[in-house]
């Protein structure tokens, strides 16, 4: 007889957890998963950076309870990631335009986000970039809209295709949801200029879009002011700007999951009326969010020292990237004389777009046990200068 399950099909597996999974199996010594979207130091390990083991010190100090937190998440955490992403001085903040809420993650602000404007905005299309991080398209599918592509990556010169993307956005209906990436654009990590991001936002405020940027790896580009200027610029010039944001690489607290969505509305009473329903999209979801990233993080954004220190770790995983992305493409440079591999250190953030094929990332798995993700995408903070030779070796074999 029918049941529930026997509808029930097999859901395709996660295409990065299954690359994780194919590594752990391999038996070579040798192996080396450039699949994942994890930042490694030099010893291949996940930093404990050491302003959290400070934090975390202090609140342990403090013996609190495990109390609840308010709907909306942590007040000083809240506080703090405002200032962060949007600028003490923005006059967003001022004039008490932004609401903030705590969020799971990255990945839970962008699905916050997603829930309130299906609810207020239902007839909108979502857009992302071509390509995009992989769960884009799936969260906003599930939270109920249709999702479409504008051009984003040009093959030919590992860049932004930025003409067929502004062209795109100048044809969308109004109304209509454009993913952003922020900074360090996740897979392909060729970002926009400054100039061409004052266009995207011209051509936003004549069609009235809606405009979500997604933040997951502040300070990995430039610097934690530099790579949030897009979100001050935007939220200056138009409203409704919706922010997620997270803190996952940036404090290197993967599993405690902390992010932050944020929405800037045209005055405070818009801003008040769109926090009360964001508190009812999270109290129906899971009521409150967790409390120990975000005591962890607030506690060192609030304290000076503890910020400059996380300022200080953050730009050693900035060096550090850098300096295995021209290694990278110096060693490619020198094996396959002639060709041009300068592309690698002008992308940014964790990764870069190869432009290895399907094909020779199969070989580079089989024969070298060299993991990537079939698109090409190479996780550079996953290269170290133990593993950076093997891997180049393998790279440059194949090609
Ligand atoms: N958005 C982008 C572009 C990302 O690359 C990621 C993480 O890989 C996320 C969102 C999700 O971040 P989190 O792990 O904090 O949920």
């Amino acid at each position: 007889p029918e049941t529930l399950f026997t509808a029930i099909p097999m859901a395709p597996r996660d295409p990065i957890l299954g690359i994780t999974e194919a590594f752990h199996a391999d038996t070579n010594p040798n192996k080396i998963n450039l699949g994942v979207g994890v930042y490694y130091d030099d010893n291949g390990k996940v930093p404990l950076l050491k302003c959290v083991q400070e934090a975390e010190k202090r609140i342990t100090a403090q013996g609190s309870p495990h109390t609840y937190l308010p709907i909306d998440g942590l007040p000083l955490y809240d506080n703090a990631v405002q200032k962060l992403v949007f600028g003490e001085d923005n006059i967003v903040l001022k004039e008490k335009r932004a609401a903030t809420v705590q969020a799971i993650g990255g990945t839970g602000a962008l699905k916050i986000g997603a829930d309130f404007l299906k609810r207020f905005s239902p007839d909108s299309q979502v857009w992302i970039s071509n390509p995009s991080w992989e769960n884009h398209r799936a969260l906003f599918e599930y939270a109920g809209f249709k999702v479409n592509t504008y051009p984003y990556y040009d093959p030919a010169s590992h860049g932004v295709d930025f003409n067929g993307m502004i062209g795109t956005l100048k044809t969308l209906p109004a109304r209509s949801v454009v993913i952003l990436h922020a900074c360090c654009h996740n897979p392909t990590g060729a970002d926009l200029s400054d100039a061409q991001w004052d266009e995207v936002i011209e051509v936003v405020r004549d069609r009235k879009l809606i405009p979500f940027l997604d933040m997951a790896y502040q300070g990995f580009s430039e610097g934690i002011e530099s790579d949030g200027q897009i979100v001050r610029r935007f939220s200056q010039r138009y409203s409704p700007v919706l922010v997620s944001n997270s803190f996952s690489k940036s404090f290197s607290l993967y599993g405690e999951r902390v992010g932050a969505f944020s929405i800037v509305a045209g005055n405070a009473d818009e801003a008040s009326r769109t926090l009360s329903q964001l508190k009812r999209i999270i109290r129906t979801n899971y009521s409150n969010p967790p409390i120990y990233g975000a005591k962890i993080v607030a506690t060192v954004l609030s304290t000076p020292e503890l910020h400059q220190m996380w300022e200080n770790e953050l730009t050693g995983m900035r060096v550090r990237i850098h300096e295995m992305r021209h290694k990278l493409a110096d060693e490619l440079t020198a094996r396959k004389y002639g060709e041009d591999f300068s592309f690698i250190t002008r992308q940014n953030g964790m990764f870069s777009y190869s432009g290895l094929s399907a094909e020779q990332v199969e070989r580079l798995k089989n024969e070298f046990s060299v993991y990537i993700v079939s698109t090409g995408r190479i996780c550079v903070a996953a290269l170290n200068s133990h593993n950076l030779n093997y891997v180049v070796d393998a790279i440059a074999k194949i090609l």
